[in-house]
């Protein structure tokens, strides 16, 4: 029974498809014909179906590099990046990050600045911070070390004066601190069962959930010339409200939506459709899609099989369609428990009703914001 998943998977997503071509709203004739800039996505490397692919949408991608505790993958995805984005500046532009593994050496900082200044100079348009700061390094002590930590001052300093921006996904979303739980014997349900070391369930020692909000939010209020963008929706997905505070505390604060599309499904529409609108000039679309032929195999990086590239690109069609009908359209959409893992289950549990934003809003969330945002990102698009 469970060898039909994938076949069900693919034929769901021909209707899918073939009813949203065939049925496309003006809205959404009107979304797939302006430039739109995907600001958080993990690309591998310059694949050509994913250059048919962005030209096919109109779209340009930021890629984010990440992950500073594993140096051997992070300077894999920084070269390529670095690579790929200068030369084929119309579909990618990159943010660079750093490594913390030598964070305790006294050259630490001097170096890592040293690294992100050629990195600007050869066009990333800002750096990536990650949850492993607040929720997974540790001082000598053994205590987390928390972003507000005055060992990064210096390197968000440089930042701020070099006039980059700051892409911080920092803590996680509230359910690291709530039960795990297994859909089946073998098979963990959520993610913070898969990756134990960020779920704070049940260790009563560790930062809550608020205390790493509290340390994001000091490094916003102390740089005020840094702009600095929240990674899915600053990890405040659960309530816009949340987010609104911010907004309105800390006017160099934005967020993206990347990964966290079904937290605002969840949410009640008018208060939804609303925040869109209200902060249209400071909320930017992003996915958190992985994409490329050439992947990270935690040596050198391997050539990808036919049938995953086959499986990256449904992905990325099935991915931006819900989301564009999202945004754009009123459209009932089904949904439900759609994807769990990697795993598709064929029958929609509910239909949540689309925001329909306005063209002009649809306009700053999908290009022009991120322009304001990470200046030079539009660069030969
Ligand atoms: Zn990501």
């Amino acid at each position: 029974m469970k060898k039909e998943h994938p076949y069900l998977f693919i034929w769901f997503l021909s209707i899918f498809l073939f009813i949203s071509f065939q049925m496309l709203p003006a809205q959404m004739d009107y979304l797939k014909s302006i430039k739109k800039i995907d600001v958080h996505t993990h690309i591998d490397n310059d694949a050509r179906f994913l250059r048919e692919f962005l030209d096919d949408y109109n779209m340009k991608v930021v890629t984010l590099c990440t992950g500073g505790l594993d140096t051997a993958r992070l300077n894999f995805r920084m070269k390529g990046a670095r690579r790929f984005a200068n030369k084929q500046p119309r579909y990618y532009a990159w943010v660079t990050s750093f490594e913390l593994v030598n964070r305790n050496d006294p050259d630490w900082t001097e170096n890592i600045i040293q690294q992100l200044k050629d990195d600007f100079a050869h066009g990333a348009v800002g750096v990536k911070i990650w949850k492993e700061i607040g929720m997974g390094i540790k001082d000598a002590e053994g205590n987390y070390i928390q972003v507000d930590d005055p060992m990064f001052e210096p390197i968000f300093k440089f930042i701020s004066d070099q006039g980059k921006t700051l892409i911080a996904h920092i803590g996680e979303p509230i359910q690291a601190w709530m039960p795990t739980y297994p859909i089946s014997k073998d098979r963990p349900g959520v993610y913070w069962a898969k990756h134990p070391q960020f779920s704070f369930w049940d260790k009563p020692d560790l930062p809550s959930f608020s205390e790493i909000m509290a340390a994001r939010d000091h490094i916003i209020a102390r740089n005020p010339n840094l702009r600095f963008v929240g990674a899915h929706l600053g990890s405040l997905e659960f309530d816009v409200n949340e987010i609104e505070k911010r907004l309105e505390k800390y006017p160099n604060f934005a967020v993206e939506i990347g990964g966290r599309m079904r937290y605002l499904m969840w949410q009640a529409r008018g208060k939804v459709r609303e925040f869109f609108i209200k902060y249209q000039d400071r909320i930017m679309y992003g996915t958190d899609l992985a994409a490329g032929d050439f992947r990270w195999d935690g040596k050198k990086g391997r050539k990808s099989s036919e049938k995953e590239i086959e499986k990256n690109l449904q992905r990325l069609h099935y991915r931006h369609n819900l989301f564009f009908r999202y945004l754009a359209t009123d459209d009932e959409i089904p949904w439900g428990n759609y994807i769990i893992g990697d795993h598709a289950l064929p029958e929609p549990t509910y239909t949540v009703k689309g925001l329909a934003l306005p063209k002009e809003v649809l306009k700053k969330i999908f290009y022009d914001n991120a322009v304001k945002w990470f200046p030079g990102v539009e660069k030969n698009y």
